[in-house]
């Protein structure tokens, strides 16, 4: 039998925080966890200043947690957040005022990748997007903030550690004439990922503020897969300009692609329009196109929703290939049928940007 999220939190519930006197689970110090397969992670989130002496706490949570049958590894962090007060307010549906962010210096506008599910090709997206955009003669940047999954470093081709600037900025990495940071950068592929509510948070206003990007004209933002609380929280902490939807046809992904819609309009950030990945199938050996995933559900979708359909890209061999090998295909095969298709949704979610007021004029002093 699988071990589940409530079996977790019965067992953390039996450990007890010495210096407070109550289980880990009442008092509210267990956040994030993620049961998958029998692999479990959570945080115990503590004051600051007992960081350093709880950590044989620590080490009873794990090992409460590995004595539960069916879980095959355990990872416990200890976490510090900062004071409740320094984060945003949430924000009520239906409210009018977009909140008050401020923008990020130099960057002209920033637009979120966001889709109803994982693996519909949201990263494949973002990233011959952004190649796209530069394609067209802008200067972007790409920030992965799928913390959970970041794939951004493998599919451009981008490896290594970033450069601290003056010891507290860092500099985004570089490949094909785009910048990226990526939290994948900054930890290994391996480390369990439990950056979650707050933790997130703190992640990506690092990423945002804390990384010297330089001007950039669009600033490409890959977010985690879904429409949760927490895809609703990231959006609202960064200053979108907009939202691109990536969706394949089938329905069941529109249902969740129209959650992301609703997402988006809770927090007034204008959805740009939506993109069909996996569109119909192109046969590598034979050219021959069948519509396996009943083509063209996303465009008639976007018309009913009353929202832009951005275009359409086929499930090809050649598309995923090159994405996961780094070389995604608007760089490696410029020429081809494909590069054109993002390259032209590039141009649609420029001119968008642009006639929407967004992005500000570049002041420039020289
Ligand atoms: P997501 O970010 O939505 O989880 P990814 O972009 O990581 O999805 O894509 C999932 C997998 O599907 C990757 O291996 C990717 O290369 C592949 N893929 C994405 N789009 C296409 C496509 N149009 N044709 C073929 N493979 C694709």
């Amino acid at each position: 039998m699988s071990v589940t999220e409530s079996d977790v939190l019965a067992a953390l519930k039996r450990v007890r925080d010495p210096e407070r006197g109550g289980d880990l689970v009442s008092l509210g110090m267990v956040q994030g966890v993620q049961v998958r397969e029998g692999h479990v992670a959570f945080a115990i989130e503590v004051e600051r200043e007992r960081g350093p002496r709880l950590e044989p706490l620590r080490r009873a949570a794990e090992k409460a947690i590995e004595a539960l049958p069916g879980v095959l590894s355990v990872s416990a962090v200890l976490t510090a957040e900062a004071p409740p007060q320094r984060q945003a307010p949430p924000q009520r549906p239906g409210r009018a005022t977009p909140p008050a962010q401020p923008l990020v210096p130099g960057v002209r506008a920033i637009v979120a990748v966001a889709s109803g599910k994982g693996g519909v090709g949201k990263s494949t997206t973002a990233a011959n997007l952004a190649l796209g955009l530069a394609a067209i003669g802008r200067t972007v940047g790409v920030l992965d903030a799928d913390i959970y999954g970041p794939s951004m470093p493998r599919m451009l081709g981008i490896s290594g550690r970033p450069r601290m600037i003056e010891g507290k900025r860092l500099a985004p990495l570089e490949n094909y004439g785009i910048k990226c940071m990526s939290m994948g950068f900054l930890v290994d592929e391996e480390t369990p990922m439990i950056w979650r509510g707050p933790m997130v948070m703190s992640a990506l206003q690092q990423m945002l503020r804390d990384v010297e990007w330089g001007e950039l004209d669009v600033m490409v933002v890959d977010l985690p897969p879904g429409t949760g609380d927490a895809q609703l929280t990231m959006a609202q902490q960064v200053p979108l300009a907009g939202a691109v939807i990536v969706s394949t046809p089938q329905d069941i992904a529109l249902l969740d692609a129209r959650k992301g819609l609703n997402m988006f309009r809770k927090v007034d950030v204008p959805v740009l329009g939506i993109v069909e990945n996996m569109s119909y199938f192109l046969c590598p050996h034979c050219g021959q196109r069948s519509d396996i995933f009943s083509h063209g559900g996303a465009r008639r979708e976007a018309e009913r929703l009353g929202v832009d359909f951005l275009g359409e890209l086929p499930l090809d061999i050649a598309i995923r290939e090159t994405s996961d090998g780094g070389r995604p295909i608007v760089v490696s095969d410029p020429a081809s049928p494909h590069a054109k298709a993002y390259r032209e949704i590039a141009e649609r979610v420029w001119t968008k940007l642009a006639a929407a007021g967004r992005p500000a004029p570049r002041i420039v002093v020289q």
